[in-house]
């Protein structure tokens, strides 16, 4: 009789037994090896956090929000310091809908980073650079490529704008992170497609004029508002070639 509170007492001393998924699925024969490890992020996400500051923050990641319950891996302060909420190996939700490339659930395969930002001010020194010590540690320890660092407006571009046209995308580029135009610029040769290019970077295109908003945001630190009408001009050309040139490793992206 007294055997079969061992379990349930060990269940409730884990305190999260709901949330343990089962390890063996019963439809297989349970064969275990020991070549594993926890699955990895592919994608480090940067947010604004658009609120006035970082205790603020740390309280809306963490509780059941009036607009339903977020979460992101960390939070870097206005002063630079660095606060973890969610295990590096742990799904935080943060990226919400969205796309990148052929990535459809980004929760599941990127680390989210919330900067302490209200949206229209300018980021500080001390956050940038805490940022960077951050994005060192984790794409050198997680193997995330260092070009795999992105804007949630790049991933959502009809529902975000964050972190929005002030960060500082090219400052990131000097200290390796993130994909930007390097060399001289030139134009692109007859017949390149602009969307291709935009697809083979990764932006999703269901809204054509958001994508564009969303690169103007993160390649020329102009924002469109909500701009219907948002179209690419020659220099937007320039830097879309070079872009989807370090992608692909092609010259050019053209219709056939
Ligand atoms: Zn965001």
């Amino acid at each position: 009789m007294r055997r079969p509170l061992l379990p349930l007492l060990a269940c409730v001393l884990a305190a999260s037994c709901a949330h343990v998924a089962p390890t063996r699925n019963p439809l297989a024969d349970w064969v275990p090896s020991p070549n594993l490890d926890a699955r990895r992020a592919v994608v480090i996400v940067l947010h604004a956090t658009e609120q006035d500051s970082a205790r603020e923050s740390l309280d809306t990641l963490r509780t059941a929000n009036s607009g339903g319950p977020v979460s992101a891996h960390y939070l870097v302060g206005e002063d630079g310091r660095l606060y973890q909420l969610v295990a590096d190996g742990e799904r935080a939700w943060h990226a919400g809908g969205g796309r990148w490339g052929t990535i459809t659930d980004l929760n599941s395969a990127s680390i989210g980073i919330e900067i302490d930002n209200d949206g229209s001010e300018p980021y500080t020194d001390a956050q940038i650079a805490a940022l960077l010590r951050l994005l060192d540690d984790l794409t050198s320890r997680l193997s995330i490529p260092k070009t795999q660092v992105i804007a949630h407006a790049d991933l959502a571009p009809t529902r975000k704008r964050d972190p929005g046209a002030l960060f500082p995308w090219q400052r990131l580029a000097e200290a390796g992170y993130g994909l930007w135009p390097r060399g001289d610029l030139r134009d692109p040769p007859a017949g390149v497609d602009p969307w291709l290019a935009m697809a083979a970077i990764g932006y999703p295109l269901d809204d054509r004029a958001a994508a564009v908003r969303a690169f103007h945001r993160h390649y020329r630190g102009r924002d469109d508002g909500d701009d219907p009408l948002a179209t690419f001009d020659a220099d937007d050309l320039r830097i879309l070639q070079a872009l989807a040139a370090q992608r692909t490793g092609l010259d050019a992206v053209a219709t056939p």
